[in-house]
């Protein structure tokens, strides 16, 4: 039987998808896309955080072709490698803030997540501490809609719904704001059952909210009193969002794992992965009694997506985009600052090529979302109506002037009818 509506949209509440319209994306250009009624829209939302080189880049479908001719795939487990794996991995290990970074690859960011906090608990298993079991997150955090990310998820409407507690026990949240809060209940939970703590550096969709002053020293402080892991969870800030190849590196966080995903491949492709610090690989590694991690997706390391991911970096190192990155900041810094006055606002938020507008509560994100549109710009509504910014990094000055400049004039609009 034909059926013309037998795709579940992610996210979406179905029968208003299925009653308004639904927009198709044909086609992909630069900081740009084109709907299937071409209307041409500048992407400033870079999709879901993930087009940091742009769309339609030729030499990437070259690099997925060139492959796929070749060897599509051969799957890294046991003794089995690719190269362009085995390459990507060592490349992403130049790019960690720590010595001897080990890569474990995953298809995605929920994966990535789920890999790094079971890891989190085969290690303190290994260590002789099996009380530690406890993952701590953020309220309002997203950290991925598997099991494990439903389970830590600080943004409530991911986590409940599913029975009582949460698909996986042992976890605990604390507060995004104030670090003595979150030191309370962490304290109040007994700190020594904690095996981690999952904190995205910069809180994407949850609003886009860089950490507060002195938190993550204060996390550091605390992860060392109890002796539990800190996993970054970077699967929007990795390899460049914020002009650094890690959020991790910005503000010095010194995790023991990095989760990323998306910018890897600037979404041409599906990859996700975790960064591994010596910390917590060594065990694995050294001496003959080594445990294995059971750890490895079909896949984990699939080379035509490795080989994208290579030449994504590539293109990030040879057009300078990390330095564009830094030298835009100040730009959408200043642009979104000028926002904060207009009556359709409460609050904005910025960093790197990031930026979060909290609109009053008499605006609608979603009617300055179709507004913004009509101006030519594709914009995201987070959440707790929240405008997400979060453009290819290939972006000019003009274009993010332009981006908030048509926030401005939608708002306008949106408040006067
Ligand atoms: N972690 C963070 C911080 C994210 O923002 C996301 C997705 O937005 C995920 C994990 C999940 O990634 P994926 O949707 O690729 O599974």
């Amino acid at each position: 039987m034909p059926q013309n509506n037998a795709m579940w949209s992610a996210q979406a509440h179905m029968p208003t998808v299925l009653a308004d319209s639904q927009t198709v994306i044909v086609k992909g250009d630069g900081a740009y896309i084109v709907t299937a009624d071409g209307q041409r829209l500048l992407d400033a939302a870079g999709g879901l955080w993930y087009a940091n080189v742009g769309h339609g880049r030729e030499e990437i479908a070259e690099a997925a072709a060139a492959q796929l001719r070749t060897l599509e795939t051969w799957h890294i487990f046991g003794r089995y490698a690719n190269q362009p794996a085995l390459d990507l991995a060592n490349k992403i290990a130049t790019l960690a803030p720590f010595e001897d970074a080990k890569v474990i690859f995953t298809s995605g960011g929920s994966d990535s997540v789920d890999m790094a906090l079971k890891l989190a608990r085969r290690h303190w298993q290994l260590q002789g501490q099996p009380e530690k079991l406890t993952v701590v997150s953020r309220n309002d955090s997203y950290h991925g809609l598997h099991a494990y990310g439903t389970s830590v998820a600080g943004l409530s409407f991911n986590r409940d719904g599913f029975g009582p507690g949460t698909l996986i026990p042992e976890t605990l949240l604390i507060d995004q704001w104030d670090i003595e809060a979150a030191e309370r209940t962490i304290r109040a939970h007994g700190g020594e059952k904690i095996a981690a703590l999952i904190t995205e550096p910069v809180m994407g969709v949850g609003g886009v909210v860089p950490p507060p002053a002195g938190y993550f020293e204060r996390i550091k402080e605390l992860a060392k009193e109890f002796g539990f892991l800190i996993i970054a969870d970077e699967v929007v800030t990795a390899f460049g969002r914020l002009g650094t190849w890690t959020a991790s590196e910005r503000f010095n966080l010194e995790p023991d794992m990095i989760t990323f995903a998306k910018g890897i491949t600037s979404g041409y492709l599906p990859l996700g992965g975790v960064i591994v610090a010596p910390s917590v690989s060594r065990q694995f590694y050294e001496g003959a009694d080594a445990p294995i991690l059971h750890q490895g997706l079909t896949y984990s390391g699939h080379a035509t997506v490795a080989a994208v991911g290579l030449k994504n970096l590539e293109i990030i190192e040879r057009e300078g985009l990390l330095a564009h990155v830094r030298d835009l900041e100040p730009i959408l810094a200043e642009e979104l600052e000028g926002l904060r006055s207009h009556p359709g606002v409460k609050a904005v938020r910025h960093i790197g090529l990031m930026g979060g507008v909290d609109l009053a509560d008499d605006v609608a994100g979603l009617a300055v979302v179709a507004e913004l549109e009509r101006h030519g710009v594709h914009l995201r509504n987070l959440p707790n109506n929240i405008l997400q910014i979060s453009p290819p990094f290939i972006i000019t000055e003009n274009e993010l002037r332009l981006i908030v400049g048509s926030i401005r004039a939608a708002l306008d609009t949106v408040l006067a009818s």
